[in-house]
């Protein structure tokens, strides 16, 4: 009797698929998380293992690149059962060897061919070729813990390249990167090119103070970490800087920042820094920093992407700075089902917040031209802010072509849009240098 490993942290997707397989002879074994499938993989050496790329404690890449380094596993076929389809996934997933990449919901006939398929001598699924990802592509006393007061402020609201001129001056050309101060925790959102103004204003805040800063990196791609090489505080040993982010789809965090500063790109390397830089792979999706509960959820974006929600006294943010709402396209491309499951998780994970920072990237006439690139559109933005029961929206990671009067129109239909809807919600465009504070039960200007 063959063997299928099944990892899969939905049950709705692996119970039914288990059942199937046991009917058609197969011996089954199941995981929910990938650090423990990877531990059942050694243990039974299966012949298949039937993954999902993104799940807690060790995403699928990760779980791939496991097995393929584990000689006595050479023989186990590995199929990726996922919910996404972006072009960039395929290419990753190819490169850690998968031999079939399924997209959910899945035909139990379309399952059962590719296992016969995969059991036929050298047989491997060519992946698809890839498209181009449109990157565009417990602190000191003496830092913040006498201020309890949540504060948000923006240093970077751009997407995909800094985009300097006399046309983005309103709302600024810097790339992610927004500042909290929470419960006595200095916070940073992201390092795009908006954290090198941070970082000067941050040194000239504490003077000689120790200086202890918390950096949550929603993913590698290049807008969220370019400007970590300009921070200031990291070329202080007197500061401590903390990184925190999870495993790439093809790299660690730590190799994929340091690799951004090797010497072809930039004279001093990560490890000069003298600032005392500690970078840790998060592998749950909820964990603490210091006092503060964080909440993590893996967004509709290429690669390993996910938003935040940092709760506080005085209510909660989300940040979601890159993700493609779920919307008529998505659903018909890929049937209702699975996207529909992402979509709860991802509305769920937004449910009453009373802040959501969110990728606002295209209007409608421009989504039409980039559906599946990972970035949303306007108009789903906002009733997905709605379903969320969000108080306030900020528009966000602007697209590099836009310039203020276009921005400014996009913010104008924003509203439009939700007043049409029956809406109260407050809907901004994020701008570079805004600033406001969380109260308990509104959110008014600092
Ligand atoms: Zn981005
Ligand atoms: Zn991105």
């Amino acid at each position: 009797m063959k063997t299928i490993l099944i990892i899969d942290d939905d049950a709705s997707c692996r119970n039914p698929a288990a059942e199937f397989l046991r009917r058609d002879g197969w011996r089954v074994i199941e995981a929910e998380d990938g650090e423990s499938g990877l531990v059942l993989a050694v243990q039974y050496r299966p012949d298949v293992l039937l993954c999902d790329l993104l799940m807690p404690r060790m995403n699928g890449y990760q779980v791939c690149r496991a097995v393929r380094e584990h000689a006595e596993l050479a023989a186990t076929k590995i199929v990726i059962m996922t919910g996404r389809d972006f072009a960039a996934d395929r290419l990753s997933a190819d490169e850690v060897g998968v031999a079939a990449y399924l997209v959910k919901p899945v035909e139990f006939e379309t399952l059962r061919e590719v296992l016969v398929r995969l059991a036929q001598p050298e047989s491997v699924e060519p992946a698809r070729k890839a498209a181009p990802h449109p990157v565009a592509v417990v602190p000191p006393e003496s830092a913040v813990a006498t201020d309890r007061a949540t504060k948000v402020k923006f240093w970077g609201v751009r997407g995909s390249i800094p985009t300097p001129g006399p046309t983005t001056v309103f709302f600024g050309g810097n790339t992610s990167c927004v500042e909290l101060r929470v419960d006595g925790q200095l916070i940073i959102l992201d390092a795009g090119s908006g954290i090198r103004p941070l970082g000067k204003a941050l040194a000239a805040e504490f003077g000689d103070r120790p200086m202890d800063v918390t950096l949550l990196v929603t993913h590698t791609h290049w807008d969220h970490i370019q400007g970590f090489p300009f921070f200031l505080p990291a070329y202080h040993a007197r500061n401590r800087v903390h990184i925190l982010g999870y495993e790439g789809a093809r790299d660690g965090l730590a190799a994929t920042l340091a690799g951004q500063m090797e010497s072809p790109y930039f004279p001093v390397a990560l490890k000069q820094m003298p600032g005392n830089i500690v970078i840790e792979e998060v592998k749950d999706l909820t964990f603490q920093i210091g006092a503060t509960r964080v909440e993590a959820c893996f967004s509709n974006h290429p690669g390993v992407c996910v938003g935040y929600r940092i709760f506080s006294g005085s209510g909660s943010v989300v940040y979601l700075p890159d993700n493609e709402c779920f919307n008529e396209h998505t659903l018909t491309a890929h049937g209702e089902g699975l996207p529909r499951t992402i979509e709860e998780k991802l509305t769920k994970f937004i449910a009453n917040a009373d802040v959501l920072i969110t990728d606002a990237q295209y209007s409608a006439d421009e989504y039409k031209h980039h559906v599946g690139w990972g970035h949303g559109c306007v108009d789903d933005v906002v009733l997905f802010a709605i379903a969320g029961g969000v108080r306030r929206l900020y528009l966000f990671h602007h697209d590099p072509e836009h310039d203020d009067r276009t921005i400014s129109s996009m913010l104008m239909h924003a509203r439009e849009v939700a007043a049409a809807a029956g809406s109260s919600i407050r809907i901004e465009a994020a701008r570079e240098g805004e600033q406001f504070t969380l109260t308990p039960r509104a959110v008014g200007a600092m």
